[in-house]
Order: C-alpha cells, then sequence, then structure tokens
C-alpha cells in the first residue's frame, strides 16, 4: 500500500482543526440574522468552503445557508463524504481546562469542542484527499465532501441537500467509529396526545434522547406514593414539596439498560388514580423497553430488537402527552409498527403523532463498499474486529449506499459532546492515512 500522507498534509490539517474549533458553531436559532442556524454556523461554514477551495475544489453553498459542498474532479459517479461542522454547546465552562473554542495541543491531543466531532475526522477526510491528489493519482469519479450544519439536532441541512442535490454513487461519513457501521436502526419519535386531567399535574422527562432518570411530581397524592414506592422498593427522595422518582439515564438506544423514573412513577400513582394516559403506560408500555405487549417480539440478527423509551410525560387540565423513542431494527416494517402504536394508543383514547423519522441504514456486507472499507481498515491497523451496527444515527443513513467509517478507534477515549474534547494526534493520523487509502480505492484507478 501506498503512504500518500505527507508531513506538509499533517501539519496543513491540524492547522484547519484550529480553525474551525475557533468558531463556536452550536445551534442558536434566537439569533435575528438571515442564518438558520446562528451566525456562528454560517461562518464556518463558508470558512471550510474557502479551505475547499483553496485545495483547488469547486465549492457551492446554499443560498439559504443549510449546507455547502466542494466538488473535485468530473463526472457523472461521485464518491460523497458527508461531515458535520455544527458542535453540541459547550455545557458547564468550569468543567473544561481550557477554553473549548480555542484548540490547545497538549499531551499529543487537540483539545476543543468539535475536535472528535466533527471538525477534527472531517479534516482528516479533507487532507487525506487532499494527499492523494499531490500523489498524481487519477480520479475516475467526482469527489464531493458535503458539509452539514444542524446534525446535532434535526438534520434540517441534509434534508434540505437530499430535496435539492443529486445522490452520490456512493458514500463515507467520518463521523463514527472504525471499523465501520454498516446497519444503523430506523429512528422513530412519536408522541401520543390525550384529554386533560383536572387533579393530576406532571410534566417529566427533558429530552426524546435519553431513558429520564427522574421523574417529579407533587400533589394531593405526595403521602400515598410515598407508600407507594416504599413498597415497591423504588428509589426517591423528596425535595421542596416533591418526590422524585429515581431511574438510571442511557441514551434511548440503549433502552433496555436504563432504569425509567417516569415508568416507576406511573406504577406508583396508578393504583391511586384512575387516568387513561396511566392506564396506557402501565398495561401496554409496562417496564418493557422491547415494547411486546404493543409490539410482539420484534428482532433481528442484524440490528438486535426494537427499543422503546417512555422519555417524557406531561398532564395537565387541557390535555396529557407522552413523547416515545423508538428504535426500530433495520429489517423490521415500520408501517407495521406504527399501526401497532396507533391501534394500541387509540383503545386509550391517545392520538399518534410523529414526531421525526429517520430510515434505517443497511448496506450488506458483502458490498462492494464495505469489504473495501474493512479491508483497508484491517490492513492498516491489523484489528480484525466486526463491522458494527447501531441503534444510533449518522448522516450516512440518508444517502442509499453510504456507511459510517471512523473516526474513532476502538482504543480512542470517547469524548465527543463531554467537556475536555479531544482528538490525540496519533488518532488524526491513522484516520488520515486510512482515508487516503479509502479515497484513492473508491474514486482512482
Ligand atoms: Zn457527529
Amino acid at each position: 500500500m501506498k503512504n500518500f500522507i505527507q508531513e506538509q498534509h499533517k501539519v496543513d490539517c491540524i492547522e484547519a482543526i484550529k480553525t474551525l474549533i475557533s468558531y463556536p458553531s452550536y445551534l442558536r436559532e434566537d439569533h435575528q440574522g438571515k442564518t438558520p442556524f446562528g451566525d456562528d454556523i454560517q461562518a464556518v461554514l463558508e470558512k471550510t468552503l474557502t479551505i475547499c477551495e483553496n485545495l483547488g475544489m469547486k465549492s457551492f453553498i446554499d443560498p439559504k445557508g443549510y449546507y455547502g459542498y466542494a466538488d473535485y474532479g468530473e463526472g457523472e459517479e461521485s464518491l460523497a463524504i458527508l461531515c458535520h461542522l455544527d458542535v453540541v454547546p459547550p455545557g458547564n465552562l468550569d468543567s473544561w481546562d481550557t477554553n473549548p473554542f480555542e484548540a490547545i495541543e497538549k499531551n499529543e491531543a487537540l483539545y476543543g469542542r468539535g475536535s472528535q466531532d466533527d471538525k477534527g475526522p472531517a479534516m482528516a477526510a479533507l487532507y487525506a484527499f487532499k494527499a492523494v491528489v499531490d500523489s498524481g493519482a487519477t480520479f475516475n469519479k467526482r469527489v464531493r465532501f458535503i458539509f452539514g450544519t444542524d446534525e446535532e439536532t434535526l438534520w434540517r441541512c441534509l434534508d434540505r441537500y437530499n430535496k435539492l442535490e443529486e445522490p452520490s454513487t456512493m458514500g463515507f461519513t467520518p463521523d463514527a467509529e472504525f471499523p465501520l457501521t454498516y446497519a444503523e436502526k430506523g429512528l422513530l419519535q412519536v408522541k401520543l396526545h390525550g384529554p386533560g386531567d383536572q387533579e393530576l399535574r406532571v410534566n417529566c422527562g427533558k429530552s426524546l434522547n435519553i431513558v429520564p432518570d427522574e421523574a417529579a411530581y407533587q400533589g394531593p397524592l405526595n403521602v400515598t406514593l410515598e407508600n407507594e414506592l416504599k413498597s415497591l422498593g423504588y428509589e426517591y427522595q423528596l425535595s421542596d414539596g416533591q418526590v422524585i422518582v429515581k431511574g438510571k439515564a442511557v441514551h434511548s438506544k440503549d433502552a433496555p439498560e436504563g432504569v425509567n423514573a417516569i415508568t416507576r412513577l406511573v406504577t406508583a400513582l396508578s393504583s391511586s388514580i384512575k387516568n387513561e394516559t396511566l392506564a396506557f403506560i402501565t398495561e401496554k408500555l409496562k417496564d418493557d423497553a422491547t415494547g411486546q405487549t404493543i409490539f410482539g417480539k420484534i428482532k433481528d440478527d442484524i440490528s438486535g430488537p426494537l427499543t422503546v423509551n417512555l422519555a417524557t410525560l406531561s398532564i395537565d387540565d387541557k390535555e396529557s402527552t407522552i413523547g416515545l423513542d423508538l428504535r426500530i431494527p433495520v429489517t423490521a416494517d415500520k408501517e407495521e409498527i406504527v399501526k401497532k402504536l396507533t391501534a394500541s394508543a387509540a383503545e386509550y383514547q391517545l392520538n399518534y403523532e410523529e414526531y421525526d423519522y429517520l430510515a434505517s441504514l443497511y448496506v450488506p456486507k458483502d458490498s462492494l463498499l464495505i469489504t473495501t472499507l474493512l479491508d483497508i481498515y484491517r490492513e492498516k491497523t491489523g484489528d480484525k474486529s466486526d463491522p458494527l451496527t447501531t441503534g444510533g444515527a449518522t448522516f450516512a443513513r440518508t444517502m442509499k449506499n453510504c456507511v459510517a467509517f471512523g473516526a474513532v478507534f476502538p482504543d480512542s477515549e470517547v469524548t465527543f459532546h463531554m467537556p475536555n474534547e479531544k482528538m490525540t494526534l496519533r488518532d488524526i493520523y491513522n484516520a488520515m492515512d486510512i482515508y487516503a487509502e479509502a479515497v484513492y480505492r473508491l474514486a482512482c484507478k
């Protein structure tokens, strides 16, 4: 195998990552500007496209600012590399040892928000591509770097891209782990709406992505609830007149491994209160994050079981709303699942509303794309681990024949979305090496 990466590519790559990290490009929709996701996201998008132009690519920016891309070469067929330039907010700054938006090189790593997700991997792929160009290789496909700006939230960038732009022949996204991810479950987020309740007030759960680790109740049933929690052996605490039931938070994709505080609260409440919404939870959802009472047993060998997370619950005098997050195995039929859930909910006067849906990703293991990428990874690292499947979501699923490929190695410390996010120099250089070979084998003669 050729060694495409020269010293200068490494230097330039690090410089580019530092530049991109200096933009605090997390979502700010309250900006009154003309940009959809905030001025910093717009600025980092423009800067990235300038970098691409300087590498000899032709760039395009969506006039509305949702996405941009940069092309190299000609031809009908194209290899897409899907990256994103938005980041999650820094969180509590006291937890950071350094300024999250000023990249610092120390302990053989680059620190800063976005270093691992996804500015570091994106630039590693870009300068790997540049190294292949510099090697004099002849390209038989167009290479297109697509830059999304709304990956951490609602993917409105790629939704718009796919409405307006041509599909690529194949692609990968450097926004997950090595070796590669070839199957991602379908993601279905749902709200069930029912009638209000004159007596009961609850408002639990913060995000559809997380199994709730707290569910609070305050009202006339405090004492009864406490007794019931004690007899069920459920953990809780008292604070400011509230009874706060405890659970264990995990990502929704791993719902069966969590402990759902809302389910526990509802179970404890429902012995002393009659309410259809609560009854739906105790009789249909039950304490079963694979939803077998409603859906039967749904599972496949590729991606595992269906998971259901009861993520939010609110009840007031006007309305009750249940928020659910479902991860659907790649071979399961989404419409069938919707039908069953709609019918079950209707028995309890609950109406189905689809809040968000991302189709699953599945590229067969024996496809050319997967065998090529997997061979490269194995030859370069000697690591023979199997390709991955996940309930998580990457941009790969927005395109046919696209997989998630790196850049977190099996032995890398996972720091994305956390304080002191970092990517080690070793990981950056190794990823560049792998991506260069991938660009070469997929897009060159
Ligand atoms: Zn990411």
